[in-house]
């Protein structure tokens, strides 16, 4: 026998083995789903190569996953004919944590401290290959790289700290190409090698993979057969002496046999036509594609044809994305003529504050060889980006237009910051941007409000769009500022997030209405009495040159003005300086 290498997992899959194997009791079945992912992933990885390198399909032109079961010693082998591992990427792939998915899960983990937590965790995130020890107290991975013409075998066990790695020898057991996974079940999860409970699983939890799954199912056909009469019955139907051969007579009997049977469909949805997907279908493609759990905000599938041809559907999800910065985001799956090329590319197709929305995009027009090099410069990319682009826009304003308000609450909550950062970063879309923020509102009562619910609300006379930008909803309510606009029944906007009022200030204006800031000079509301100002400023400008001089340098000037109510005296920004805002947010950016 050959001699087999022993191996220490890192520490981190350490940790996550000993989870698996003693804390996560429930979900299990999730098992499946990864393995078939991966399986999935692996085919992904061949179909793509192989279309510059038609020679790795030498060994089979099938690119398949096929599933046994043995139900009476509690096995399950998943195979497939992927890409497969050499014995490098064996010791890289499974004693490493190799996706980030995993290692999300770990820090989840560890922040949600509270019991019962796990199941849920373990269904949103995956624990990837490793959800093989959820169900088995052993795993062997015999694999066969196109790169190697030997092929491996990893062999690991639940509650040890280490696997091991040897030569596969056993001809019977050799596969022309890819991977084959063998699960000895644990004692209580045998059940889950019974076919039609695999069956059932791969339904449930593949319906999406593009590769045929096949499982190993037993069959039945009946038959007519010819057997021999009872003699006895034959007796008392009288004459039997004359007769010597017996009677024949057909029965009807069940013949069983095993065979594959393709348990998936292999189709994939966004090649279906739009009428005949149900929401519950789009969903659950999402969900199982991107591995969340809440269903999405919105959903858009189209086809667009002409000039450049692609179909995607794009997705609004429902869960925050807290990192605006993170531009690895695997949200959008590239695919050309159906290959899946990359899920790498969401920067070439979608700008970084659109980076949230989810979905895939089949191509027909790219090179199957397409590079990110490529992309960047391809006309037909920039045809794409900008329809992409529209369709994202389309399904936003579509939840704001939701008779249901707390969807887009919802969505303004989680991604309000990203609309913020488009409004600053683009321009061009200025005019689809807009409609979409919402701000609070001095009229409001701590609800948000959008820009058209501002300029319907103003008053007949009123010109320009009045905010007032603060650290809080509180101190800008209580804003000197505000008294005046406010008696006067003026409605503004109150700019309490940081971006808030950035954003604003590259907008300049909406339908035509200036955004003025209240707190600086000479804001303009429009009943100038100017004989009394011109007394009142003469009977106080000695005071005022007091206060001045008293506060040197701290303040370029000290006026009479006439938009208080009930404040002395208010500290207002210069027309073209920083407002009070600005500066005490570049102050902390400087710090
Ligand atoms: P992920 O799939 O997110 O990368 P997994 O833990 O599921 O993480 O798998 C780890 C790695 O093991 C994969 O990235 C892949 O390189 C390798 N791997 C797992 N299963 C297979 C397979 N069936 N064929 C080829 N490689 C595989
Ligand atoms: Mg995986």
């Amino acid at each position: 026998t050959p001699l087999a290498e022993k191996h220490e997992y890192q520490a981190e899959v350490n940790r996550l083995m000993d989870l698996i194997v003693h804390s996560l009791y429930s979900n299990k079945e999730v098992f499946l789903r990864e393995l078939v992912s991966n399986a999935s992933d692996a085919l992904d990885k061949l179909r793509y190569l192989s279309v510059t390198d038609p020679e790795l399909l030498k060994d089979g032109p099938e690119l398949d996953i096929r599933i046994q079961t043995d139900k009476d010693n509690g096995i399950i082998t998943i195979t497939d004919s992927g890409i497969g591992m050499t014995k490098q990427e064996l010791v890289d792939s499974l004693g490493t944590i190799a996706s980030s998915g995993t290692a999300k899960f770990l820090k989840a983990l560890k922040e949600s401290q509270e019991a019962g937590m796990d199941s849920n965790l373990i269904g949103q995130f995956g624990v990837g290959f490793y959800s093989a020890f959820l169900v088995s107290d052993k795993v062997v991975v015999s694999t066969k790289s196109p790169k190697s013409d030997k092929q491996y075998v990893w062999e690991g066990e639940a509650d040890s700290s280490s696997y091991t790695i040897r030569e596969e020898n056993d001809p019977g057991k050799l596969i022309p190409r890819g991977t084959r996974l063998t699960l000895y079940l644990k004692r209580d999860d045998k059940g889950f090698a019974h076919p039609e409970r695999i069956q059932k699983l791969v339904k449930n939890y593949s319906q999406f993979v593009s590769f045929p799954i096949y499982t190993w199912q037993e069959k039945g056909f009946t038959k007519e057969i010819e057997v021999d009469e009872d003699p006895a019955e034959a007796k008392k139907e009288g004459d039997a002496e004359t007769k010597t051969e017996t009677k024949k007579k057909t029965k009807t009997v069940v013949e069983k046999y095993w065979d594959w049977e393709l348990t998936n469909e292999t189709q994939p949805i966004w090649l279906r036509n739009p009428r005949e997907v149900s929401t519950e279908e789009y969903n659950d493609f999402y969900k199982k594609t991107f591995n969340e759990y809440l269903e999405p905000l919105a959903s858009s599938h189209f086809t667009t044809e002409g000039e450049v041809e692609f179909r995607s559907i794009l997705f609004v999800p429902a869960t925050k994305k807290e990192d605006l910065t993170d531009r690895k985001t695997k949200n959008i799956r590239l695919y050309v003529k159906r290959v899946f090329i990359s899920d790498d590319f969401d920067g070439e197709l979608f700008p970084k504050y659109l980076s949230f929305v989810k979905g895939v995009v089949d191509s027909n027009d790219l090179p199957l060889n397409v590079s990110r090099e490529i992309l960047q410069e391809s006309r037909i990319v920039r045809i794409m980006r900008k329809r992409l682009v529209r369709k994202a826009f389309d399904m936003i304003l579509g939840i704001s237009c939701s008779e249901n308000r707390d969807d887009y609450e919802r969505f303004w909550e989680n991604y309000g910051k990203f609309l913020k950062l488009g409004v600053m970063e683009d321009k061009e879309n200025h005019k689809r941007l807009a409609p979409l923020l919402r701000f609070f509102s001095s009229q409001s009562n701590d609800e948000l409000i959008s820009l058209d619910e501002y300029v319907e609300n103003m008053k007949p006379e009123q010109k320009d769009i009045y905010y007032i930008a603060a650290d809080s909803l509180s101190s800008a309510k209580n804003a000197p500022f505000l008294e005046r606009l406010t008696e006067e029944e003026y409605e503004v906007l109150l700019l309490v997030d940081p971006m808030d009022e950035v954003a604003v200030q590259n907008l300049s204006s909406y339908k035509d209405k200036k955004f003025v800031d209240i707190s600086k000079e000479d804001l303009d509301l429009g009943d100038k009495n100017e004989e009394r100002e011109k007394e009142i400023k003469q009977e106080f400008s000695q005071t005022c040159d007091w206060i001045k001089n008293c506060l040197g340098d701290k303040v370029a000037r000290v006026d009479i003005s006439n938009r208080l109510r009930s404040s002395p005296c208010v500290l207002v920004a210069a027309k073209f300086g920083w407002s009070a805002n600005m500066e005490r947010l570049m102050r902390a950016q400087t710090m």
